[in-house]
C-alpha cells in the first residue's frame, strides 16, 4: 500500500468543515481542507446570527465565518481552493479527484453543506433580474420596491424581516397557513407592517420585460389564481445537499442527505459526514460545529486503528 498524501481530507469550509479541520490540526493530523468557493459556508450570506453562543449581541454571518477560518488557520489548518469532482472510496486509501489532479488520504470528512432549492417556476430566466436567494446580497437593490418572498421556514421568515429594512412592501407567500420558522422569528415577522402574509398559496410563474414585474400565484385551497405586481422574488423554499460528487459512494436518504450514525460515520469505513449535508434533525451553526468536532475525533480514532 502506497503512503497517502494526507491523514485526513475535509471537503467544505462551512462551520462543520472548519471545525473538523481545526480539531484535526490540533490533533497533529496531516489534514487538508478543500473549499470550492469562499470559506464560511452558507452563513457568509446571513445578515445576522443571534443564536450562536458566545456573541451576546449577535454577529454577522460573514464575520463569524471569517473568524472561524482565521482560528482554524492559526491552529495549523491548510485550506486549498479546489472543487471536488468525484471520490474513489472502494480502497483503504481514499482518492479525491479534483479538476486536473487527485489527492489521497486515509480518512475523509464530507462537510459540503447545502444550497437553496429552486421552484422551477421560471426563475432561471430572471436570475439576477429580480430573482434572488440571498437578502444579504441583494436586498439593497429593492429599496422602496415591492417584492415577493416565498417559504415559511427559518430562512424565509428571518430574511423577509431583513428585507423589510429596504423594501417598501413584502408579500410572504407560503403554501400552508402556518409557518415552520422558530417562534421568535415569526413574532418579528408578524409585528412588521411591511410584511403581508399570503397563506395557502404557491407561486406558479413570473413575467416581466427587463426583469420581474409580476409574480403569478395560486391559492391551493380555493384554486383562485392572481397576479402580484412585484419588482423581485426571493426564493427560500428549503435546501438541497451539495452531493454531486458523492453519487454512488456513501449511503444517502431519499433527499440525498448523507446518512451517518452518532459518530458521524457514513456507510463507508473511514468516511465521515458533518453539517448540513448529512441527514440531521437540526441545521444550525451550533449543530454543524458539534458535528465537525465529532467527525474529526472519529477520523482520528479510525486512523489509529487502521491495519490493526
Ligand atoms: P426549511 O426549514 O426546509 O423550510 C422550507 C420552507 O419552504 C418550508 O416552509 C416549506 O413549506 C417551504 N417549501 C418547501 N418546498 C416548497 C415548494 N415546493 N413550494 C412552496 N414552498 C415550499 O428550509 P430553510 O428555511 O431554508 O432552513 C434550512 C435549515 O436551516 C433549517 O434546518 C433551518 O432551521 C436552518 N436555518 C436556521 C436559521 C436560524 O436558526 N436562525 C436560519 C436559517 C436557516 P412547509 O413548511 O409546508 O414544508
Amino acid at each position: 500500500m502506497s503512503t497517502p498524501e494526507y491523514d485526513l481530507i475535509v471537503i467544505g469550509a462551512g462551520p462543520a468543515g472548519l471545525t473538523a479541520g481545526m480539531y484535526a490540526a490540533r490533533a497533529r493530523m496531516k489534514v487538508l481542507l478543500l473549499e470550492k468557493a469562499v470559506p464560511g459556508g452558507q452563513i457568509i450570506v446571513t445578515d445576522w446570527i443571534e443564536n450562536y453562543p458566545g456573541f451576546p449581541e449577535g454577529i454577522s454571518g460573514f464575520d463569524l465565518g471569517e473568524k472561524m477560518k482565521v482560528q482554524a488557520e492559526n491552529l495549523g489548518l491548510e485550506i486549498k481552493t479546489a472543487e471536488v469532482h468525484s471520490l474513489e472510496l472502494s480502497e483503504e486509501i481514499k482518492t479525491v479527484h479534483l479538476k486536473d489532479s487527485a489527492l489521497t488520504c486515509k480518512s475523509l470528512i464530507i462537510a459540503s453543506g447545502a444550497s437553496p432549492r429552486k421552484l422551477n417556476v421560471g426563475e432561471d430566466k430572471f436570475m439576477g433580474k429580480g430573482v434572488s436567494f440571498c437578502a444579504t446580497c441583494d436586498a439593497p437593490f429593492f429599496k422602496e420596491k415591492t417584492v415577493v418572498a416565498v417559504g415559511g421556514g427559518d430562512t424565509a421568515v428571518q430574511e423577509a424581516v431583513y428585507l423589510a429594512k429596504f423594501a417598501k412592501k413584502i408579500y410572504l407567500v407560503h403554501r400552508r397557513d402556518q409557518l415552520r420558522a422558530a417562534k421568535i422569528l415569526q413574532e418579528r415577522a408578524f409585528a412588521n407592517d411591511k410584511i403581508e402574509f399570503v397563506w395557502d398559496t404557491v407561486v406558479t410563474g413570473m413575467d416581466g420585460f427587463f426583469g420581474v414585474e409580476n409574480v403569478h400565484v395560486k391559492n391551493v385551497k380555493t384554486e383562485e389564481e392572481k397576479t402580484i405586481a412585484a419588482n423581485g422574488i426571493f426564493l427560500w423554499v428549503g435546501i438541497l445537499p451539495n452531493n454531486e460528487f458523492i453519487k454512488g459512494t456513501v449511503e444517502t436518504d431519499d433527499g440525498g442527505f448523507i446518512i451517518t450514525d452518532a459518530s458521524m460515520r457514513t456507510s463507508v469505513p473511514g468516511v465521515f459526514a458533518a453539517g448540513d449535508v448529512r441527514n440531521t434533525p437540526l441545521r444550525q451553526v451550533s449543530t454543524a460545529v458539534g458535528d465537525g468536532a465529532i467527525a474529526a475525533l472519529s477520523a482520528e480514532h479510525f486512523i489509529e486503528n487502521m491495519g490493526s
